[in-house]
């Protein structure tokens, strides 16, 4: 059976755009894989985190992953920080990429842009991303677009281990969803959409509130040309509304496109927040129950246990092909 990896950062409350461009495809895997998937905190401290926020948005991240359809009994679930594995093959794996290959990944140059100060976190997060799926022998990864050079990387350095130390690693395969795997920012849509963006009308998360959708989605940016039509060259915006339409109404955009033919943006996006929040609610109200339960913390120690067996034996495997003392 093939072994799925994958991770969230509890760096705000999960999108609309990580629901889509992730969590659906990890909720499909499942079924299909032996599932690890994981709530990656170590990654969040790569850019500043209140302490009192992250603990919040991790144990939020933890109830939305079962919200949206995650089984603690057929995936493994767990947080980054409990399995100290992760943070030493990260080490190595700093150890095996070249500065100039972590220079040359986009989200370390989008996140850094600007910046007076950023930590060196940030330029080595791609090497603790490869450790975490390297760990795990994974075959698949299931990610949004924005993550695919960072999957490119982690095969790169497997690659380059296995050929200086012997068949250690599994070469990952990355999962992208044809759409749905870049859903772009509300208010600029030549940006993807981001839970950590410092706009929140930028972005719809999971948690929103109907009245906040429709507000969100009524201040979307648009164009001046409408039509309702989908072409992500001329008309990015439409085309990013039509596509969030879709996936969450079930329809092909064409349908969609059809609907809307001579109507005007404002009947295009008053039915979509409507779509949303029908989409969100049972996922919202799933939420509020789990958050309010105890098995939460019991499920992530469980997930943590046998997240553990497994990396600490791969680890055990690549200390004794370096040379290390084991
Ligand atoms: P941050 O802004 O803190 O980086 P994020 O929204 O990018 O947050 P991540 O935790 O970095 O979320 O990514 C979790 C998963 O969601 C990854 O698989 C990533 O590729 C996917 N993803 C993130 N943003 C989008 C998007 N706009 N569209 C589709 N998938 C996305
Ligand atoms: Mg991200």
């Amino acid at each position: 059976m093939k072994r799925v990896f994958s991770g969230i950062q509890p760096s705000g409350v999960m999108t609309i755009g990580n629901y889509l461009g992730a969590m659906k495809n990890f909720v499909k895997l499942q079924d299909e894989t032996e599932s690890i998937f994981c709530i990656v905190d170590m990654h969040a401290i790569t850019v500043p985190q209140d302490p009192k926020e992250l603990k919040e948005n991790t144990l939020k991240l933890a109830a939305l992953y079962l919200a949206s359809g995650i089984d603690p009994n057929k995936s493994t679930l767990f947080v980054q920080s409990h399995v100290p594995a992760h943070t030493e093959l990260g080490w190595i794996m700093q150890c095996v990429g070249y500065f100039g290959e972590y220079g040359r990944m986009t989200q370390f140059k989008d996140k850094s842009a600007k910046k007076e100060n950023f930590t060196a976190g940030l330029f080595t997060y791609p090497a603790l991303m490869a450790a975490d799926i390297l760990l795990y022998d994974a075959d698949l990864v299931p990610v949004g677009e924005d993550q695919k050079q960072h999957l490119e990387l982690t095969r790169d350095l497997a690659e380059r281990f296995n050929h200086k130390y012997g068949e250690t690693f599994v070469l990952p395969e990355p999962y992208i969803p044809k759409v749905g795997g870049r859903i772009m920012s509300l208010q600029d849509p030549t940006k993807k959409m981001s839970k950590s963006d410092e706009n929140q009308g930028a972005f719809i998360s999971i948690l929103d509130e109907p009245d906040v959708i429709q507000k969100k989605i009524s201040r979307a940016v648009t164009d001046s040309l409408n039509t309702i039509r989908y072409n992500p060259e001329e008309q990015p915006a439409i085309s990013n509304l039509l596509t969030i339409y879709s996936l969450f109404a079930e329809k092909s955009i064409e349908e969609i496109e059809q609907m809307y033919a001579g109507k005007g943006y404002g009947a295009l996006k008053k039915d979509l927040a409507e779509v949303i929040i029908q989409g969100l609610k049972p996922i919202q109200e799933r939420y509020y129950e789990l958050v309010k339960s105890d098995e939460l913390i019991e499920i992530l120690k469980e997930g943590a246990e046998r997240a553990a067996s497994i990396a600490n034996r791969k680890m055990k495997e690549v200390k004794e092909r370096m040379g290390f003392i084991v």
